[in-house]
């Protein structure tokens, strides 16, 4: 009789899958007989890749250069580097190739599946589990995973039969039941806090600009305790204050610290492409000599939106209708520092539509990254966004959830 190894995986999402089918992958090339079941809490799977990117699952981003992806990660991109020279997103893009699904980048890296839609990546992932017969177990809830003498791992369920495995994968996301089971065999959880939002912003200069965009600003985060950020890249005038990369990137590496600060602090902005106070002071001069009998309503600098400009002058009660000859030395000044160091005012946050995360987790040092095992529970694994690893918006969550769980199966089978 051959022995039938049993792997666990808890959780349905994208780590799961990945972890399950890329396990049935190795097993069957190395012509190992193995049982996998996906323990899935809800009736459904795969829920978050269904409404990833828009509705159009932004599966990675087309960066091939394993250092610079990882500096995408502001939790775990140290720890991410050697999986990653494993398995990265040139390996994503093959496999799902492989699988029928072709991925397509667009012009700021981010790629998608040619359908424009989350549907192509679920149905791809359910067609391999047939494939390979992967068991998928709906409505069971994970409980507790207990050790036990013939040294598998135990699981048992809310209502269901316990079940025995020879490896177990915890890939639950950020749910706080993966959380307590992680806790419950000794691992540490980091600090929890929202990942990639919107800042909250009531200021006259941005009031009534929602959808208005700028490519290139450079952004400074104070917060009350004098800790500092900075970011540059293009921004988004919303209903509610300002959105856009530079900003999603700014609350991702200030995640921790602006909870701590309840979302409240100073941003400052340059609006000019961080040009220094000099160099836009000498733009305004120039302006003004040739356009000195124009009035300020209409000539303004050429990277700034008029509907913008005018929202400026009205905000420091500039006349509109003043020529630009007459433009008052304290009035110079004002605009060009509204220009460089705009002071705004956070007031809270609001989630991205688009993608959400949360960073905080297992406890990076615990687990070992040659194989995603625990250093503390034998036969446990980790993978997806359960670890405190997060990145910023643009494919790199689920890059973590594809090379966690691959790497992660390769073991869980080889073992
Ligand atoms: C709106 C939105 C859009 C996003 N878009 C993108 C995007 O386009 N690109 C990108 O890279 N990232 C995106 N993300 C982030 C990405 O979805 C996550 O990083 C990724 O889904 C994490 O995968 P995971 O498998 O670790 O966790 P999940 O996908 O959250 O899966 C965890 C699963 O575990 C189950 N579970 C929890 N507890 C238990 C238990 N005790 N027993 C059994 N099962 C349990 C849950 O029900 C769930 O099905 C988005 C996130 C959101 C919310």
């Amino acid at each position: 009789m051959s022995l039938r190894k049993t792997i666990a995986i808890i959780g349905g999402g994208a780590a799961g899958f990945f972890s399950a089918i890329s396990a049935a992958q190795e097993a069957k090339e190395k012509g190992l007989s193995v049982d996998i079941r996906i323990f899935e809490a809800t009736e459904d799977y795969l829920q978050k890749v269904k409404i990833s990117g828009g509705g159009r699952c932004n599966v990675t981003h087309h960066c091939y250069d394993v250092k610079m992806f990882c500096q995408n990660y502001p939790r775990g991109s140290r720890e991410l580097l050697s999986p990653m020279h494993k398995f990265q997103a040139q390996d994503t893009v093959e496999w799902f190739e492989k699988a029928g699904v072709h991925l397509v980048a667009e012009a700021d890296g981010r790629m998608f599946p040619d359908t424009n839609s989350s549907a192509t990546i679920i149905d791809c992932f359910l067609h391999a589990v047939d494939k390979f017969q992967i068991k998928l177990m709906p409505n069971h809830v994970v409980k507790t995973i207990a050790t036990s003498a013939s040294s598998q791992l135990k699981l048992s369920f809310r209502g269901q039969e316990d079940f025995m495995a020879d490896a177990v994968l915890i890939a639950t996301g950020s749910a706080p039941g993966g959380y307590r089971l992680a806790d419950s065999l000794g691992h540490t959880i980091a600090e929890r806090a929202p990942s990639l939002f919107s800042f909250k912003i009531e200021d006259p200069l941005i009031s009534e600009l929602q959808g208005l965009s700028f490519s290139d600003v450079t952004l400074k985060l104070t917060l009350p305790d004098k800790k500092g950020f900075k970011q540059k890249g293009a921004v988004l005038i919303t209903h509610w204050g300002l959105s856009g990369p530079a900003i999603l990137k700014l609350s991702a590496w200030a995640a921790r610290e602006m909870k701590r600060a309840d979302y409240r602090g100073t941003l400052t902005v340059n609006w000019m492409g961080g040009k220094k106070t000099g160099v836009v002071e000498n733009q305004l001069n120039q302006m003004k000599m040739e356009n000195s009998k124009n009035y300020l309503k209409n000539i303004y600098p050429e990277n700034l939106p008029k509907r913008f400009w005018l929202n400026l002058l009205k905000k420091y009660s500039i006349d509109g209708d003043k020529q630009w000859a007459n433009i008052s030395k304290k009035e110079g000044v004002t605009i060009c520092q509204a220009l460089v160091a705009s002071s705004l005012n956070i007031s809270g946050q609001n989630r991205f539509k688009d993608e959400f995360v949360e960073c905080g987790g297992v406890s990076l040092t615990e687990i070992d990254f040659k194989t995603m095992q625990s250093k503390i529970c034998p036969r446990l694994y980790f993978a997806g966004e359960i670890l405190d690893v997060d990145g910023i918006t643009g494919g790199f969550n689920f890059q973590n959830a594809w090379t966690t769980g691959w790497l992660a199966a390769q073991h869980m089978v080889s073992r």
